[in-house]
């Protein structure tokens, strides 16, 4: 029987890299889902919502699988600077007139995705306020694209 490799499991729970294969995020994480990524560190990848809520509307998560920020362990001390450098890649890329950052833990606080991740928002004076916040699908797939090159592309 061969050794098994630094991210195989022998069931559906962790592997030895933290990552679960049976996790939406965790496959994002190791790629094997693609995203359109916009940060990636040592302890944490960033990417946009494919369901966006607002224009650049991205997610950042734990490279190791956590169900969410705050009644198992602690993950959000590690992800600190990539919410902030992506919020103001975000401030500096699309100029919005506003930011949420926003995490949802269990499905009383309306979470979907059970691997930690924490939202940030740009918003626009044109859909401004709370009430405003959540407008799932606002975002079409083309439009994705268009922003993610605005976030991305390096500039001369
Ligand atoms: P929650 O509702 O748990 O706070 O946020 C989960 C988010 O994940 C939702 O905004 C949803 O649109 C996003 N999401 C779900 N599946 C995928 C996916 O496969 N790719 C990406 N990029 N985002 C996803
Ligand atoms: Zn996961």
């Amino acid at each position: 029987m061969s050794a098994p490799d630094s991210t195989a499991s022998t069931s559906d729970g962790p592997r030895q890299d933290g990552t679960r294969d049976d996790c939406l995020f965790c496959r994002i994480v190791d790629g094997s889902i693609p995203s359109r990524q916009v940060h990636a560190d040592e302890h944490a990848v960033a990417f946009l919502d494919i369901n966006g809520w607002h224009r650049g509307h991205t997610l950042v998560i734990p490279r190791r699988h956590v169900d969410d920020l705050v009644f198992g362990p602690s993950a959000l001390p590690e992800i600190a600077p990539a919410i902030d450098a992506v919020a103001r890649r975000l401030v500096e890329r699309l100029a919005p007139d506003g930011v949420n950052i926003l995490s949802s833990a269990r499905p009383a606080a309306g979470q979907t995705v059970f691997h930690a991740h924490v939202h940030v928002i740009p918003r626009y004076a044109d859909a401004a306020g709370f009430t405003n916040l959540v407008r799932p699908d606002e975002v079409p797939a083309a439009e994705l694209d268009a922003v993610w090159h605005e976030i991305t592309d390096d500039r001369t």
